[in-house]
């Protein structure tokens, strides 16, 4: 049996944030419509893949999954539990808004078998969150988290994002501060990214708003590897942070560069070496579930071997590590006989580190230029 994680999208949102690409739809309609649709795409899929694979992981994303009512989560977990083969200790994620969260939800959740929380809360500061257009403030991410924590879920994240529009390094330490006082045993910070087609990018480019140039992220970028490491956060990503052995188990089947099956809007799936996408549009989805040779998939790849090793490189490479003796079982020994010099003079510049025999790791320097090193390799 081989590991297998799904991702659950769930693309409604009461509205849309300015800065984000995700596709979501802030209307509500069709959510019977569409869960039931979901159904049918697991029990579709499980009739290809339930022999060979075992779900290790879900994680229900969005879009807001903590808008819809818990009644469809439970459909879909059900489902999965009756048609897959899964495993007793299943790590399941729902994303939540905290604008959305209530006692009630939280209980129904833990009562479901969710066993970890992922809360957007993007910054504790009111004037941070009235920009970014989102629902909640920042009390009520903080009592999300309380709550959360007072309710039984151990395992929880926080979203953050820095480099906002005239955020001081002084803010965004203390929203780090304020994080790490909470009960959380993982945050995920990302750097503002101007998305096109978004409301802030257009913004920037009319130069009605100005974010910090490359320089600044990467000195906030750094502050908060050295923030979140002096508090016991240890990086295993590129902006994922975790205390103990709270790491996320489903990203880090991405990263690993193991089988995935998402269903829903804009889904992606991989069974190696097959990559397909599900439909963006809400209606195009559900109007595949009418055409069964079409299956709600938009476009379909078969990646070639050395497609598949670049793919393995980089996403190894920017979470925790390359195993070498892994690459050469899958790939053979080419790739390292390419790149041994880069790669001891990356080991000489101290951006990669050897841990093991086996092992090449970025080193936290490494992390902050992980897009420029990767570039460097020879395929
Ligand atoms: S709530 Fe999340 S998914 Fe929805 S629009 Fe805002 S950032 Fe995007």
């Amino acid at each position: 049996m081989q590991p297998l994680s799904i991702y659950i999208h769930v693309p409604y949102c009461e509205h849309k944030c300015i800065y984000c690409d995700f596709y979501s739809v802030i209307n509500g309609k069709n959510v019977r419509e569409y869960f039931e649709t979901l159904v049918e795409e697991i029990k579709f899929r499980a009739s290809q893949y339930s022999a060979t694979h075992e779900v290790k992981t879900i994680f229900f994303g969005g879009g807001t999954p903590s808008l819809v009512q818990t009644k469809y989560l439970a459909k879909v977990l059900n489902t999965i539990s009756k048609y897959f083969n899964v495993c007793e200790n299943m790590e399941i994620t729902i994303e939540a808004n905290p604008g959305t969260l209530d006692n009630n939800k939280i209980k129904d959740y833990l009562s479901l078998g969710v066993n970890r929380l992922s809360l957007g809360v993007q910054s504790f500061f009111d004037d941070d969150l009235k920009f970014l257009t989102r629902i909640h403030s920042a009390k009520e991410a903080i009592e999300s988290v309380e709550t959360a924590y007072s309710n039984g879920f151990e395992n929880i994240n926080i979203d953050l994002i820095f480099n906002l529009p005239g955020q001081t390094k002084a803010r965004w330490k203390e929203n780090l501060t304020t994080a790490v006082e909470l009960p959380v045993k993982h945050i995920s910070a990302y750097s503002l990214i101007l998305e096109s087609g978004t409301i802030l990018n257009k913004m920037v480019l009319d130069g009605k708003v100005k974010i910090g140039d490359d320089d600044y992220d990467a000195d906030l970028y750094e502050t908060t590897q050295d923030f979140l490491s002096n508090k016991g956060f240890e990086q295993y990503e590129v902006s994922n942070f975790a205390k103990g052995n709270y790491e996320c188990e489903h990203n880090k089947a991405y990263w690993e560069y193991r089988n995935y099956l998402g269903f829903g809007t804009s889904a992606h799936s991989f069974i190696k070496p097959k990559r397909w996408k599900n439909f963006t549009s809400l209606s195009q989805y559900l109007l595949s579930k009418k055409k069964s040779e079409k299956l709600f998939v938009a476009s379909e790849e078969i990646l070639t071997k050395s497609e598949q090793l670049e793919e393995y490189v980089m996403l190894t490479l920017r979470s925790k590590g390359l195993n070498l003796n892994e690459l050469n079982s899958l790939f053979g020994k080419e790739f390292y006989e390419k790149n041994k010099g880069i790669i001891s003079e990356l080991e000489k510049d101290k951006l990669l580190l050897k841990e093991g025999d086996e092992k090449l790791v970025l080193s936290q320097k490494g992390y902050a230029v992980c897009d420029e090193i990767l570039l460097k390799f020879e395929y």
